[in-house]
């Protein structure tokens, strides 16, 4: 009979190693094995794409272009630009048994992701439908669905896969309680927890105390900051207060103009964004998020995996799409 499917890690080691891992899954001890380096815990969406003259008022029909569906979600698409710049990457996350939950799988895999923690769950997969205006504006609506499965029992079930990683990356489109839960026992357990505060939403203490770094975009920061939208502080003493709320270290996006980073020690910067003509921004901060995860976990200080993380992302935004768009590292070297 075939061996059980043993993800990326598995099928790329040496012949030993894997037998020894297909040995553990035959005796039900799949769960035992070391896992990956880079471990992504979030969320996997299909999008819905339209692009439409006006948003609707209340009551009112419009026309919209044909549908477009392109794999999506924060988590699925950090994982995706990781697994892509050659990381050893896996995602555990919820999907629906439908048509989505395959395309989502499909596209994780491809980009060479370890599947193997991605449940395939009694609900509809994750959507986020996406209205375009002409003014290139968007307005999202997001139906979690399958997303809200990814609870604290479900990712203590497959402890072993996040707590022995180097690197756990965790955005909030799960549910808040499981984001803290991983955070706090990820750390515990001597893992670098990478916390992108997306969509915006309050964070407890203990997870902003292990948050290194803490990645925001400038309206989540002023969200966490309690300040009005677009207040006019410079970059970098914007990324200094977010280090004020207790997080290890702190990235600050800045759209078209890169990013800021503050560290403990007192250290800082600003990294200029790539001069490139901006075509789609859609997935910009989670190429951003999943280039630094790779560089983090291969050892580099935060200067450079932000400045790997801005050269990612600018190209990315060169591209429509979100997961489509991301680059391996053959072109980023280019
Ligand atoms: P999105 O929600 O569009 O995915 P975001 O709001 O989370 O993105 P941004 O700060 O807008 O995050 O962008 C993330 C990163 O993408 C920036 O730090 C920068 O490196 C890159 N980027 C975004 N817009 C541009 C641009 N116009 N030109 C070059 N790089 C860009």
């Amino acid at each position: 009979s075939p061996a059980p499917d043993v993800g990326r890690l598995g099928r790329h080691l040496a012949g030993g190693e894997v037998s020894a891992r297909t040995r553990q899954a035959d005796q039900g001890e799949e769960n035992t094995v070391a896992g990956s380096k880079i471990v992504v815990v979030g969320s996997a969406n299909a999008d819905l794409v339209l692009d439409i003259d006006h948003r609707p008022a209340a009551g009112e029909t419009v026309l919209g272009s044909d549908l477009v569906v392109t794999p999506g979600g924060k988590g699925a698409n950090q994982a995706v630009a990781a697994g892509r710049l050659g990381g050893d990457v896996a995602f555990v996350g919820c999907v629906g048994e439908d048509a989505y939950g395959g395309m989502l799988r499909r596209s994780l895999a491809d980009a060479g992701v370890d599947v193997t923690h991605l449940r395939a769950v009694d609900a509809p997969s994750g959507n986020a439908i996406i209205l375009i205006t002409p003014d290139g504006e968007n307005s999202i609506i997001v139906s979690p669905a399958a997303n809200r499965h990814v609870s604290v029992e479900a990712v203590e079930k497959v402890r072993p896969a996040w707590a022995g990683a180097a690197v756990v990356v965790l955005q909030l489109e799960v549910p808040l309680e499981t984001v803290v839960h991983v955070a706090t026992e990820a750390a515990s357990a001597g893992a670098r927890v990478i916390v992108n505060a997306a969509p915006a939403a309050a964070l407890p203490p203990e997870v902003l105390a292990v948050a290194d770094p803490l990645v925001v975009n400038e309206s989540e920061a002023d969200f966490l900051l309690g300040q009005a939208p677009e207040t006019t502080a410079a970059p970098e003493t914007t990324a200094r207060a977010l280090l004020g709320l207790g997080a290890r270290s702190v990235v600050l996006t800045l759209g078209g103009d890169g990013a800021a980073y503050h560290e403990r020690d007192g250290s800082g910067g600003h990294v200029p964004a790539r001069k490139v003509t901006a075509v789609d921004t859609t997935g910009a901060g989670d190429a951003f998020v999943g280039a630094l995860a790779v560089e983090l976990a291969d050892g580099a200080d935060l200067r450079s995996a932000v400045e790997l993380a801005t050269a990612v992302a600018g190209i990315a935004v060169g591209r429509r799409g979100a997961q489509a768009s991301y680059p391996d590292r053959s072109e980023v070297a280019r």
